[in-house]
């Protein structure tokens, strides 16, 4: 691997992991991307055009935009870089794994991957950050995350949860507050026949939680 900074201007590295996380099922929308960016649907015509003449996404008029090879590599070495410094900001620096996002976002720009692969030996070469995200490997693989939603549970079924799809301090203090993180037990205790609250038992304590926020809530069934 070289040593190397940023390859693409961090705007362009932004729209390409918004582009990577949103294009599972398909390209994605132009008005999608403008909305987890915050900016107009105009701006992201704009910048699609660029990134496509750049050969890093094919962007499809009015269908919207997948990533290239290349550019899917550019998403995932970013991607790295971020979880890697989010899991030395909170197992290294005392930071709480709900307020790590915003300093990431920065650095992931910043550094060498001489940088990143020497951070990654010092934490052990982690698979996933504390946020349950998997921490794509320096040759682009993504480690396999448990992924059922807890929103999905029947009545009395349990989720280990491993992950959490948010990056919003608010909503992952929240969680905390409830227990909801990585690595708990939540079970569900009552649904509201067509209504928008799950009870729930997490580590011997109820909570109720919105519907909303259960699909955020990633893990894999207890038996
Ligand atoms: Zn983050």
């Amino acid at each position: 691997m070289t040593d190397r900074g940023p390859t693409v201007s961090d705007a362009a590295g932004d729209y390409l992991k918004a582009i990577w996380a949103l294009s599972r099922d398909g390209p994605a929308t132009t008005n999608a991307i403008a909305a987890r960016l915050g900016f107009s649907p105009a701006s992201v015509s704009g910048m699609l055009a660029r990134l496509s003449e750049a050969g890093l996404v094919r962007h499809v008029r009015y269908r919207g935009a997948t990533l290239t090879d290349a550019g899917r590599r550019e998403a995932l070495r970013l991607m790295r870089r971020h979880r890697l410094v989010e899991t030395f900001m909170i197992e290294r620096l005392g930071y709480g794994w709900d307020e790590v996002h915003d300093e990431a976002e920065a650095i992931e720009h910043a550094v060498s991957d001489r940088f990143a692969e020497r951070l990654a030996t010092l934490l052990g070469d982690p698979s996933h950050d504390p946020h349950g995200d998997p921490i794509p490997t320096a040759d682009g693989r993504v480690p396999d995350t448990p992924d059922l939603p807890l929103a999905g549970l029947a009545t009395g079924a349990a989720l280990r949860v491993a992950r959490l799809l948010s990056q919003d301090a608010e909503i992952l203090g929240h969680l905390a507050s409830l227990g909801i993180e990585p690595g708990a037990t939540i079970r569900v205790v009552r649904r509201e026949p067509a209504g928008e609250l799950l009870h729930v038992e997490v580590e011997g304590r109820t909570a109720a939680i919105s519907r909303d926020l259960a699909a955020r809530v990633r893990g894999s069934a207890v038996p």
